[in-house]
């Protein structure tokens, strides 16, 4: 146990699984055609598409016509919002709603379109942060044209009221993006059911490959081209098909989307042992509602230490985890969504994400919770501001709310 690497940041990406890899290995070897020319060899990639687009049209309850593949998560995003912001500009409308604690991809992208005249309103997200409906509902305006919220946060695990979001902007005649990118999987996902007009689907979260990943787009959403050539995905996203990564991400969609109820409730025995014992430690905080989490978030702040020092006194043990989200740790900027949810930035920056995936096991689980407490106890008699805080001296430090 003691050298062997203990994987706990599934929110960051996940290994390839074998069975994934199995399913792409014909294609990346002999099954290298192109799905566009008539000949046998081309033809047997096409139908290998074919197959993976209905496979996992039923699976999200679509119809294969209303499903584009994409290089991942962050395309899909940006497709999604600046192709429907696009369309809505021609009707008229200029407002997009969204939330304070999105992805980077959907943060971005709607600030890029505000440097173009488009107006975002940010809603905020309530302490234990979920976002409520009516606050969204608050915000729409005669002229909103599209209200993007993720389905589940990728830092601090919350899963969103997605349905309802759905049904009120249904009733109010606005397209509904979601960036489900933590959430599939994870929770049961029926786009038809649950109001849904578009939604992000990254391969590399789910056990398939890194650079592929979906967008589902309603029929009767109109989106303008993202990549012009090839007659591929509709002629709205040319380029010849990733066949290998897209047959990858179709087997992956297909497990993670059996048994969500058992695995979840394997995963969740882990994570709340994690929670419970971390909490032990004194002045530690959980971030996100304890109970509409994800089933493998574990998300806690622990005062008087940097998120970076404990991450790499992990490291030293084997053992990685996260602090704030991958694309913002190597900076010093504390986590925008510990920030939207309340924390000061003292007690944002010494936060730690650990995320399960069903690979991971309850000896895993004892062995971080065997040297954890260890780590913050030094990592915290060499902080000035332990020292502080241990005076009550340091007044910043106390949360917001
Ligand atoms: C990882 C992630 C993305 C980006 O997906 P990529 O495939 O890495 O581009 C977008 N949204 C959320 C919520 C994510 O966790």
């Amino acid at each position: 146990m003691e050298n062997r690497l203990i994987y706990v940041d599934n929110s960051a990406t996940t290994p390839i699984s074998k069975e994934v890899l199995d399913a792409m290995m014909p294609w990346l070897t002999e099954g290298y055609g192109n799905a566009s020319s008539i000949y046998s060899k081309g033809r047997e990639a096409g139908w290998a598409l074919k197959g993976a687009r209905e496979k996992i049209a039923s699976i999200l309850g679509a119809q294969p016509n209303e499903i584009y593949f994409t290089s991942g998560g962050s395309e899909s995003d940006n497709w999604a919002i600046k192709g429907a912001a696009a369309t809505m500009a021609k009707r008229g409308k200029k407002h997009i709603i969204t939330t304070a604690f999105e992805h980077h991809a959907v943060l971005h992208t709607c600030a890029a379109l505000e440097k173009q005249g488009f107006e975002v309103t940010y809603v905020p997200v309530h302490e234990n942060g979920i976002v409520r409906v009516e606050d969204i509902e608050a915000a729409i305006r005669p002229d909103t044209g599209l209200v993007t919220v993720m389905y589940a946060n990728n830092e601090i695990g919350t899963i969103q009221p997605i349905k309802e979001i759905g049904a009120l902007c249904r009733e109010r005649k606005i397209w509904f993006h979601t960036d489900a990118v933590q959430a599939f999987g994870h929770v049961p996902i029926n786009v038809e059911e649950q109001n849904i007009d578009m939604l992000s689907i990254s391969g590399h979260k789910i056990h398939a490959q890194k650079g592929v990943g979906l967008l589902y787009i309603k029929k009767g959403v109109v989106l303008p081209n993202l990549i012009e050539g090839g007659a591929q995905e509709r002629g709205k996203r040319a380029g010849t098909e990733n066949v290998a990564g897209i047959v990858g991400l179709a087997k992956a969609m297909e497990i993670a989307s059996q048994n969500i109820e058992e695995r979840g409730a394997r995963t969740k025995v882990l994570r709340d042992k994690l929670i419970d014992n971390i909490l032990k430690i004194e002045r530690t905080r959980l971030n996100g509602d304890r109970e509409q989490r994800l089933p493998g978030n574990v998300n806690i702040s622990i005062e008087g230490i940097e998120g970076e020092s404990l991450l790499l006194s992990l490291d030293m043990y084997g053992i990685c985890a996260s602090s704030g989200s991958a694309c913002t740790s190597g900076s010093l900027d504390p986590s925008h969504v510990l920030l939207a949810i309340g924390l000061c930035h003292e007690v944002a920056h010494g936060s730690l994400r650990i995320s399960l995936s069903d690979e991971n096991t309850m000896e895993e689980v004892d062995r971080i919770l065997e040297v954890l407490p260890g780590i913050v106890e030094r990592l915290r008699s060499m902080s000035p501001l332990w020292e502080k805080i241990k005076k009550g001296e340091d007044t910043a430090v106390k949360m917001i709310h």
